[in-house]
């Protein structure tokens, strides 16, 4: 009402909200001219198979040089470029650049693993059949080599339109993988129909696994889940031999986190994959006396 929008405007006027705008408008100006700056770079980290400890995959995650502030990550700037819908331009250089760079390692002899990217809902809305069917020509890279993960909240707006996209996307031989699991409202139904290959049970039942029942319980269920539709199941968030060895007695079949390697840059991430490390692999054998 009329008392609302006045209350709105005089909260308008505030002059630390202000500060808060006039900030956010610097920001989204920087954030324009990053992408021309060429500011932008990915930082892969490795995901890790549970049996071997051998890198299976890496997950592409954007960051900003931003040339006064140093390198920030997503958390600073991608609400920001979803609300202006620099998330598009910016969403396609990263699939490109996680392309690109997968391709060229792969020419050099570097053992490749497939790539993962993040899409955003937005850019989940926007044409990204063509769009990735472009880029993987452009880029030559072969499609078994590129998974997308998307979050149940950008899959669950409009299933039937989404079905018909996951539909297409597969055909082209990528892999799809639901990111943040268990954080979204999917519903079983759609699930069981969805053409994913993976879930990734969302860090926040990691953290305080060992601790928490509750959270044991929940990510055995989406153990459980997973296996029961066939999918793969990676964990998030992986940062202490004890979850790993909680997860992996409860049959997670993958794990990524800190706990093996913090997202890096592409020419370290290439020196792990020539080495072909099995990571922590010895953490992974349950300890004697722990079953
Ligand atoms: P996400 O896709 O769930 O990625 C996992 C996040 O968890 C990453 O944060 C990663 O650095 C962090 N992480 C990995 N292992 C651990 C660990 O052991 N402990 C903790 N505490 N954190 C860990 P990051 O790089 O800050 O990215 C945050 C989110 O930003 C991502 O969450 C993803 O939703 C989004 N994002 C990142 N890159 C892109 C992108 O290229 N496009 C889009 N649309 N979103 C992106
Ligand atoms: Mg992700
Ligand atoms: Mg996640
Ligand atoms: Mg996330």
């Amino acid at each position: 009402g009329a008392a609302n929008s006045r209350e709105q405007r005089f909260e308008f006027y505030r002059p630390e909200l202000n500060r808060g705008a006039s900030e956010r408008f610097k920001l989204e100006g920087a954030l324009r001219r990053a992408l021309e700056r060429s500011e932008f770079e990915l930082h892969y980290q490795p995901q890790v198979a549970l049996g071997s400890g051998a890198i299976i995959g890496v997950e592409a995650l954007l960051r900003w040089r931003h040339p006064e502030r140093g390198l920030l990550g997503p958390g600073a700037f991608i609400e920001l470029a979803e609300e202006t819908g620099l998330i598009l331009p910016i969403g396609e250089w990263v699939l490109r650049r996680a392309c690109e760079q997968t391709r060229a390692w792969q020419q050099n002899g570097v053992p490749v693993v497939p790539v993962s990217v993040n899409l955003s809902a937005r850019q989940f809305a926007e044409h990204i059949p063509e769009t990735v069917r472009r880029i993987l020509d452009e880029t030559g890279l072969d499609p078994a080599l590129l998974e997308l993960e998307l979050t149940e909240s950008a899959s669950m707006d409009d299933p039937k339109r989404t079905f018909e996209i996951l539909r297409r996307l597969k055909e082209m031989g990528v892999s799809l993988a639901i990111d943040d699991f268990g954080t979204g409202y999917s519903s079983l139904n759609y699930l069981k129909r969805f053409p994913v290959d993976k879930l990734k049970l969302d860090q926040s039942f990691v953290r305080e696994i060992v601790s928490d029942p509750h959270d044991l319980s929940i990510a055995r269920a989406v153990i459980a889940l997973g296996h029961g539709l066939r999918l793969t199941v990676i964990a998030e968030g992986v940062e202490s031999a004890a979850q790993l060895a909680l997860l992996a007695r409860h049959g997670c079949d993958e794990m990524q986190g800190y706990f093996f390697s913090r997202p890096v840059p592409a020419s370290e991430c290439a020196r792990l994959l020539c080495d072909g490390v099995a990571l922590s692999v010895d953490a992974m054998r349950p300890a004697p006396g722990r079953r």
